[in-house]
């Protein structure tokens, strides 16, 4: 079941690997599939990112029931259970521990609007709160603090990116650790200062509407 899209999440998983996103077996990724997108594709616990293979990646419902597959799913794989149940928006979600995001996730301290990337992740990224590693209570907490948006830190962690597909987990997880990258620099020199919130409004709508290349027939 879901060959393509199985093959699609392991590619992904090397691309968080060999950019630097996570060390090891850290992190861990997932798809929304189905024709009602009633289950998602987790990534197996404590495995090389280059040693997954298809038949290593799990097919789990909106239960935690595991409908395929032999391995052991992620520990967090109630996390990702949990933010597909409670937003019907999110198909793909990203979970890192990279370094200057964990870095303020380890600082408890948000990562403010302060440039273009983070006001189209739908504002300020929080901190969820710490519980620990696998639990349910850290599923709970991340739900909460990801609100409406797109992205959160999870305290003395690391970062969970939430998208409509993969490939938009995956820039997000790179746009964010290079801003937290960039705001612990900005903050070494001085005094930060973040996007007025009505700016903010003005540069989402305005990246909606005029970015990229225009759709053929419009
Ligand atoms: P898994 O290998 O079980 O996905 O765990 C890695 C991790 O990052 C736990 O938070
Ligand atoms: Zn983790």
């Amino acid at each position: 079941m879901f060959e393509a899209e199985k093959m699609q999440l392991i590619e992904y998983g090397i691309k968080v690997f060999k950019s630097g996103l996570v060390q090891g077996t850290g992190g861990n990724l997932s798809q929304r599939v189905g024709s009602e997108g009633q289950y998602y594709l987790m990534t197996p616990s404590g495995i090389d990112y280059d040693s997954i293979e298809p038949k290593d990646v799990l097919v789990m419902d909106m239960n935690g029931s595991i409908v395929e597959g032999e391995r052991s799913p992620s520990i967090e794989h109630g996390m990702h259970r949990e933010v597909y149940k409670h937003r019907e928006d999110i198909n793909a979600i990203i979970h890192t521990h990279s370094l200057y995001a964990t870095a303020l996730s380890i600082a408890r301290q948000p990562l403010p609007e302060i440039e273009s990337t983070i006001v189209l992740m739908g504002g300020s990224i929080e901190v969820a709160e710490f519980a620990r590693h696998g639990s349910m209570e850290l599923a709970r907490n991340v739900v909460k603090a990801l609100s409406n948006k797109k992205a959160v830190l999870m305290a003395n962690h690391g970062l969970l990116v939430a998208e409509k597909n993969l490939e938009r987990a995956f820039k997000g997880c790179l746009g964010i650790e290079q801003c937290a990258h960039m705001y612990i620099l900005a903050r070494s020199i001085g005094e930060v200062c973040p996007i007025d919130s009505e700016k903010c409004d003005e540069l989402r709508e305005y990246i909606r509407t005029s970015y990229g290349q225009k759709k053929k027939g419009n």
